[in-house]
């Protein structure tokens, strides 16, 4: 579904992704873990067209998303991106919070849109707070509401970007079960966080980075337990 293809990425001198080649099948959950700065954010940014590769492309479903043939706005409601800092809109409540897009961008009707909106808040378990603001309900809440307005849009994959860094610590459970309960569902997800219980239980896919590559990739479980690269041990012994 998505194909990342010798993707390179440069700031000035400073190469920040190198040769960065994988593949997201649907349904795949893919964790992508490394310390900071190793370019992960740069990578998502990338598949999100947020950022221009240097050199490389990403392929959509085969087609180029760089390339010109690609609608870049048909190609980006059909990624959904659920950052660190939630990027809500203070002054809307949270059911215009997750309607905007669909009535801006998809062009549906406030009817359908609030319809829409609603069973993602409901699956979210933000039902009940459809008409406060974003300042009166918690971080966890808000990226609740964050990951209700991208699905609304009603994505074939969604890039989370550490969904839970910026919150209490009390709160990273109610997000992490929510982003549980999409992946059982089939959701395509691609994950940087620094949760490596989720990245090992309940991703299918990890992939380590340092300095802008791919140091190690695989399959979860083998790869926390029997590292095969001298920076994938040391990463991980942080953490244990
Ligand atoms: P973190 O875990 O801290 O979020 P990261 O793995 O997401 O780190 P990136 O944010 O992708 O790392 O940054 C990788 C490198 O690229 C860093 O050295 C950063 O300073 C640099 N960088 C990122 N964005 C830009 C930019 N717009 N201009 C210049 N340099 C940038
Ligand atoms: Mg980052």
């Amino acid at each position: 579904m998505l194909e990342i293809r010798h993707l390179s990425k440069s700031f000035g001198r400073h190469e920040v992704l190198r040769d960065i080649d994988f593949s997201v099948r649907p349904g795949d959950v893919t964790s992508i873990i490394g310390a900071s700065g190793s370019g992960k954010s740069t990578l998502l940014r990338c598949i999100n067209l947020l950022e221009t590769p240097t050199s490389g492309e990403i392929l959509f479903h085969g087609e180029s998303i760089t390339g010109g043939k690609l609608n870049a706005n048909t190609y980006r409601s059909k990624v959904g991106m659920v950052f660190q800092s939630f990027n809500l809109f203070n002054n809307m409540t949270v059911l215009q919070n997750c309607m905007v897009g669909q009535t801006k961008v998809l062009k549906k009707s406030p009817q359908e849109a609030k319809e829409n909106a609603m069973k993602y808040l409901r699956q979210v378990g933000m039902e009940p707070y459809i008409k406060a603001k974003p300042r009166q309900i918690s971080g966890g809440q808000k990226q609740r509401v964050a990951i209700a307005r991208a699905l609304a849009m009603e994505p074939e994959v969604l890039l989370f970007d550490e969904p839970t860094s910026a919150l209490d610590p009390e709160m990273v459970g109610e997000v992490l079960s929510v982003m549980r309960d999409l992946a059982q569902n089939g959701m395509t997800m691609l994950v940087v966080t620094h949760e490596m219980a989720f990245a090992r239980d309940v991703s299918n896919h990890v992939v380590f980075m340092a300095d802008g590559v791919i140091c190690e990739e695989g399959e979860p479980k083998a790869l926390f337990a029997d590292p095969q690269n001298q920076r994938t041990r040391e990463f991980l012994s942080r953490f244990r």
